[in-house]
């Protein structure tokens, strides 16, 4: 029975409305869920909530603010099984993987739980005797979040974790790829305590979320997603003076495996980081810099791996991975590998797609020429396409490495303190790993990028620069 999608607005639930489905990207004919696609009064009226209740929210006391985030934290576990079975119906990623997503929106909920209790202004010293001078930092007002649908579950809570526990209230509008997971999300927050108002749920695609963009009350847009999308709310949001955007954005991110590296672990290294979830998260590698004394050995080995990778049912654990996440992300990719081609590189792994209407797409494996300057090598695919790149030596492979407009992962596969160093020090992205796959988060380390990957407001728990601002408070107490 398909989920009856609702907007949540001032803590009443809409009626439902049918006007787009979301569908299982493993069986395309099936339906997830109806729900309605916010129109611009509904939108005004979610901010008009936001900002209504922004005063109160702001007075009631940080642990108590804190304290919803403990009840939130209980919700998600007894509900872990049933929202990554949900996650994995709705985006297609594997429920193993749906369910680690699960965990990370938990610890990201127990981290801001946690911080409510901590210090959140500095002392400062004053250069007259009688005053004391303190730092506070102040919740801006509304936060719009606007999310996309690869982790539809964990990258709401890196938003809204630390936007709802620095006093901010909230309108959040998920993908239209994913609606099911955020409404689930949303009843949790209800669920949880929240108070009515505080969090404000809008579905639909991107006309609700520019509207959101438009509306001159909402101070912060926390927006992660395509550096498209991303780009144009920076330029809107530029002719309003005090708006802040938080961007995460897209990235076609590297592996770079040096002569010197252990062999088993760059292989597995690279298979991960191009393949898990199928090519699609922002730090998915869509390109592996081999340096050519190892390139011939490496490719044969990848490869191998790379045929052997099962892509199947969602729901089936023992699936590597899953499909596409709709039909027009299977047409984009195809399309990139058909790009490949015409570049002229060599096709390494092509295999054929499964019939069905799923949106499964293979792995795409192949060579470029030395020192190719090709759209395919520098654009993000966000799929199973990879490039595997030669390189003579670490200024080759680090002139590589940057040429991409985006820079949010690396990995560096070797055993040399001073290459590691070189890369560490010479390269663009926001994530650096060593002698490990260049994908993975954490939620108390900051997670963002550099040119096209991010504006500088990483999320998760160093969002809190974002969607607050500091204030200096001086105090006579002479
Ligand atoms: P997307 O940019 O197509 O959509 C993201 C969100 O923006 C959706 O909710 C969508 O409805 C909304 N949107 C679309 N047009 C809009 C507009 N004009 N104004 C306001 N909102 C609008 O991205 P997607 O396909 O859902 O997700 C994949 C992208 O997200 C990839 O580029 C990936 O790299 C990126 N991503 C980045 C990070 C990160 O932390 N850097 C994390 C996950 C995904």
């Amino acid at each position: 029975m398909p989920v009856a999608g609702r907007l949540l607005i001032g803590g009443e639930w809409s009626a439902p409305r049918a006007d787009f489905a979301s569908h299982e990207p493993a069986r395309w004919a099936e339906h997830v869920g109806t729900f309605p696609q916010a129109t611009a009064a509904e939108v005004s009226d979610a901010v008009g909530a936001a900002r209504a209740t922004f005063p109160a929210w702001r007075r009631t006391s940080r642990v108590l603010r804190a304290e919803c985030f403990d009840r939130l934290a209980q919700l998600i576990k007894r509900d872990t099984d049933a929202l990554a079975e949900l996650m994995a119906r709705e985006c297609g990623k594997n429920v193993t993987e749906c369910r680690a997503e699960v965990v990370e929106g938990l610890h990201m909920v127990q981290y801001v739980f946690g911080s409510g209790r901590l210090p959140f202004g500095e002392v400062i010293a004053s250069e007259i005797a009688e005053k004391d001078a303190f730092l506070r930092r102040k919740p801006w007002g509304v936060v719009g979040v606007i999310t996309p649908w690869n982790f539809p579950f964990a990258v709401p809570l890196w938003m809204l974790g630390p936007s709802l526990l620095e006093g901010n209230t909230c309108v959040f509008k998920p993908s239209e790829d994913t609606p099911t997971v955020g409404q689930r999300l949303v009843e949790l927050f209800a669920e949880a305590g929240f108070p009515a108002g505080t969090i404000n749920l809008l579905h639909g695609d991107g006309e609700p979320g520019e509207a959101l963009v438009r509306d001159a009350r909402v101070n912060v847009v926390c927006f992660t997603g395509s550096y498209d999308v991303g780009r144009r709310i920076q330029e809107i949001s530029a002719s309003m003076h005090d708006r802040i955007v938080a961007a995460e954005m897209g990235g076609k991110n590297a592996v770079v495996v040096c002569d010197d590296a252990r062999f088993d672990l760059a292989v597995t290294a690279g298979v991960l980081s191009a393949f898990k979830s199928t090519g699609q998260r922002c730090v998915s590698a869509s390109r592996i810099l081999v340096q050519e004394e190892l390139f011939d050995r490496y490719a044969g080995a990848f490869v191998a791996t790379a045929r052997r990778l099962r892509f199947g049912d969602p729901l089936d654990p023992s699936n590597f991975a899953g499909p596409l996440v709709n039909p027009a992300a299977v047409e984009k990719v195809l399309g990139y590998n058909r790009l490949a081609r015409d570049e002229g590189v060599a096709v390494l792994l092509e295999l054929e797609r499964p019939a069905g209407d799923g949106c499964f797409v293979p792995p795409f494996v192949y060579r470029t020429p030395h020192d190719a300057a090709m759209r395919s090598t520098r654009e993000e695919v966000f799929g199973p396409h990879v490039a595997l790149i030669p390189f003579r030596d670490d200024d080759e492979a680090v002139r590589i490495a940057n040429a991409t407009e985006y820079g949010l992962s690396l990995a560096v596969i070797t055993e040399s303190y001073r290459r590691m160093r070189l890369f560490r020090d010479e390269c663009d992205y926001g994530m650096g790993y060593v002698n490990l796959p260049c994908i993975g988060a954490e939620v108390h380390l900051p997670f963002g990028g550099v040119k096209r990957s991010g504006n500088g407001h990483p999320s998760a728990a160093a969002l809190v620069s974002a969607v607050t601002h500091p204030t200096a408070w001086t105090v006579n107490h002479g």
